[in-house]
C-alpha cells in the first residue's frame, strides 16, 4: 500500500496502470484480483480529480496517521476520515472499510499464501513478539497472560488508532498489537479514538502511550493500596493510588487510566480475588515462622520477593501490591500472629 500511496502522490502517471503503483512483490496478487484493482483505480480517480489543496490535505492525512509515535506525543495532529475532502472518501471507505476490506482480499485463502510469503503474517509477527518479549501479560492493561508463542491460536490484534477514524495507518504494524479480550471490548478501549479526549467538542487532542515505544525505559507505573482493613471487598471502602514515574508521563498515565477503565478493573480484581492472596500469606507464615521458626524479617522479604517480575505472572502487579500493603503494614507481624488479621 505503501508503494501505491507513494506512487500516486508523486503523480508518476496520469493513467491508471497497476504495474506502475504496485510493488512488484504484489503484482501477482492484483493480476489474480481485479475486484482489488478497481479499489485502487476508484482512488486513484478520486485523487487526482481533487484541487491541489485536497490533495495536500489527503497527503498530510497518509503521513500523520502513519506517524504513531508523533501522534502518541501530541506532536502531530492525526487526520480523521470525515476530514478528509469528500471526493475521496467513499473509494477510500471501499478500499479500506468493512464490507470486502484490503485486509480481507489479502488474507483471502488464494492470497494468502503470497501475502505471507512477502510481508510475513499475523500470526508470524505474533510468535515474535511473543518470543522477543519478556512480558507474558496483555501490554494494555498488565493483568491476564497472552497467549504463548507454542500455542496454535494468537490473541486479537488492536488497532492502537481505530481503523475507521484512520484507515491509512490500519495495515501499519506499528498501529497493530497483541491485546486481551477485556481491553479489546467495546466499553474499554474498544474503537474509541483515542488521540483526543473524550467529550470535548472542538476536540482536544492529547498524550498517550506509544505501544512500541523505547522512549520510557525509567517508566514505572506505581500501585499502592489505601485502607484501614484488609478485607478489601467493598470497593467503596478503601482507594487505589496509581502514580508514575517520571512525572513528565502522566499526561499518559491518565490517559491510559481513562481509555482501559484501569482503576475499576484492578480495583475489581483486587475486591475479588484478595482474600486468596490473602490466604496464601497466611498459610506461608504458619509453615515457615510457626513451624519452621524462620524470622519474621526474612519472611517478609521473600514475600515481597514473589513477585519482584510481576509483568511475568497474570495479575502480578496487583499481587505485588496487595503483598506491599499487607507486608508493609507495622502491625503486620502482630496480626499474623494473633487473631485479628
Ligand atoms: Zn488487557
Amino acid at each position: 500500500m505503501h508503494n501505491f500511496f507513494t506512487q500516486l502522490f508523486a503523480e508518476i502517471s496520469a493513467a491508471y496502470n497497476h504495474p506502475d503503483f504496485i510493488h512488484p512483490d504484489f503484482q501477482t496478487i492484483i493480476d489474480n484480483h481485479e475486484a482489488l484493482n478497481q479499489k485502487l483505480e476508484a482512488v486513484f480517480t478520486a485523487y487526482m480529480a481533487l484541487a491541489p489543496a485536497g490533495k495536500a490535505q489527503v497527503q498530510q492525512a497518509y503521513s500523520n496517521n502513519n506517524n504513531i509515535e508523533q501522534v502518541c506525543n501530541n506532536t502531530v495532529r492525526p487526520v480523521k476520515f470525515d476530514e478528509l475532502p469528500a471526493g475521496i472518501q467513499d473509494p477510500l471507505k471501499a478500499l479500506y472499510g468493512s464490507k470486502g476490506t484490503l485486509y480481507q482480499m489479502l488474507t483471502a485463502k488464494d492470497n494468502y499464501e503470497a501475502v505471507k510469503n512477502k510481508c510475513g503474517s499475523l500470526k508470524g509477527h505474533f510468535e515474535k513478539f511473543r518470543g522477543q518479549n519478556p512480558i507474558s501479560v496483555c501490554p494494555f492493561c498488565g493483568m491476564e497472560n497472552l497467549m504463548t508463542e507454542y500455542e496454535d491460536g494468537k490473541n486479537e490484534y488492536d488497532h492502537y488508532l481505530s481503523k475507521n477514524d484512520y484507515p491509512f495507518c490500519s495495515i501499519n504494524f506499528n498501529n497493530l498489537t497483541p491485546i486481551c479480550d477485556i481491553c479489546n471490548k467495546p466499553g474499554y478501549k474498544g474503537q474509541k479514538d483515542i488521540p483526543f479526549q473524550p467529550n470535548t467538542n472542538p476536540q482536544i487532542q492529547d498524550e498517550l502511550y506509544d505501544p512500541y515505544s523505547i522512549a520510557y525505559p525509567e517508566h514505572v507505573i506505581d500501585l499502592k493500596i489505601n485502607s484501614t482493613s484488609t478485607d478489601l471487598k467493598d470497593v467503596d471502602d478503601w482507594t487505589l493510588s496509581i502514580d508514575c514515574t517520571p512525572i513528565g508521563n502522566v499526561r499518559k498515565k491518565d490517559r491510559w487510566l481513562e481509555i482501559y477503565k484501569i482503576e475499576s478493573r484492578y480495583k475489581g480484581k483486587i475486591a475479588g480475588d484478595s482474600y486468596k492472596w490473602k490466604d496464601r500469606i497466611v498459610s506461608k507464615y504458619a509453615l515457615r515462622c510457626k513451624r519452621k521458626g524462620i524470622p519474621f524479617a526474612d519472611f517478609k522479604e521473600d514475600i515481597l520477593d514473589d513477585f519482584a517480575t510481576p509483568l511475568k505472572w497474570n495479575n502480578g502487579i496487583l499481587m505485588k501490591c496487595f503483598d506491599e500493603f499487607i507486608m508493609n503494614d507495622l502491625n503486620c507481624e502482630a496480626n499474623l500472629s494473633g487473631t485479628i488479621f
